[in-house]
């Protein structure tokens, strides 16, 4: 990626994004966004980066090391490290037999309306979504300097393939018309993205293409969108 200088002043960069705390007054930490151990080796350079409270970043690892894992052992088919997409899933997966015998207990067999087998992973979503809101703060905070720190009003997460071609148009927002309603502030990283193309496809940030692209909407609210390993489709919204 490129490295995207910003211009704005610094009035919101005294609170941890993710807990509210004076980020004066605790110990800090730059924290990737999305969560690095998501993308593959050679990462790319100048990875979008918000300063948060040591504690948040760390608490959220345990629960990024599962999404991970989880995500890499569906797109892959197995839970078998060696048979891994992700390099970091596959580390962890060696590591943790806790970690392999969850994500093996979330495999089950069902039957499709043709009456064959078929095999589901069922996440626990309750860790997926607060890894998924997490990255979302971070991609409105980068982008475009709001910090979102109450709750969303909305998040999704579906599996991307599944999407009938309506829902996947609309999510990719191939049906929103005529570009951007109201403009971010001249000086954010988003303005400068619109006035340059950097990294854009679209509307998408690509971060790694094939493993994880976003986008930041804020024509009403703010909505973030994230496809990560071409699997999961994702989206959190702020009224
Ligand atoms: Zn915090």
């Amino acid at each position: 990626m490129d490295k995207i200088d910003e211009f704005f002043d610094d009035r919101n960069r005294a609170w941890c994004i993710h807990c509210s705390g004076v980020l004066a007054n605790m110990v800090t930490t730059e924290d990737h966004v999305p969560t690095q151990s998501f993308l593959r080796k050679p990462r790319p350079h100048h990875l979008p980066k918000v300063t948060t409270c040591f504690d948040c970043n760390n608490g959220f690892s345990k629960d990024e090391q599962y999404v991970g894992a989880f995500l890499s052992c569906v797109v892959s088919g197995t839970i078998d490290p060696d048979k891994q997409f992700n390099a970091s899933a596959a580390s962890a997966l060696r590591k943790s037999p806790a970690l392999r015998s969850m994500i093996d207990q979330s495999k089950t067999e069902r039957l499709t309306e043709t009456g064959e087998a078929q095999i589901v992973w069922m996440p626990d979503r309750d860790r997926v979504n607060r890894v998924v809101v997490k990255n979302a703060r971070g991609h409105s905070f980068f982008e475009l300097g709001e910090p979102m720190m109450n709750d969303p009003d909305i998040v999704w997460t579906y599996p991307i393939g599944l999407l009938t071609p309506e829902q996947r148009a609309e999510f990719e927002g191939e049906n929103e018309v005529g570009g951007l309603s109201v403009f971010p502030e001249v000086g954010s990283k988003m303005m400068t993205r619109i006035m340059t193309g950097q990294d854009l496809d679209g509307s998408w940030v690509i971060v790694q293409d094939g493993i994880y692209r976003y986008e930041v909407n804020f024509d009403v609210g703010v909505r973030v969108r994230t496809v990560i390993f071409d699997y999961l489709a994702t989206e959190v919204f702020w009224n």
